[in-house]
């Protein structure tokens, strides 16, 4: 559960600097998609145990081989704030897994 708290609380600065840099228009929609990044935990249903607090979660598809798709979609599109919040949440991780 702390990670889904630094999880949280990084999302909540990375959207502070977003609004504070960038102040978009559509906040809620950026918002959603900040928050939505951690939709990414979902490849732990294909581990077994489903959660492992020793184990580091960058062995998991969506936190190791999607990130080269991550840093391309980061640039541009209507879900680049999604994939900004994706990139710092498996940063965030790979933080974690070296603790
Ligand atoms: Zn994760």
């Amino acid at each position: 559960m702390p990670n889904l708290v630094a999880h949280l609380i990084a999302d909540v600065v990375l959207l502070a600097v977003i609004y504070r840099v960038k102040k978009p228009a559509n906040f809620h929609w950026v918002a959603w998609q900040v928050f939505g990044s951690n939709i990414l935990d979902i490849d732990h249903f294909l581990a077994d145990p489903f959660y492992d607090p020793s184990r580091c979660s960058l062995v998991h598809p969506l936190h190791s081989w999607a990130v080269p798709i991550y840093v391309v979609f980061s640039f541009y599109g209507r879900f680049k704030y999604f994939f900004w919040a994706a990139l710092l949440h498996v940063i965030l991780d790979a933080l974690d897994c070296l603790m």
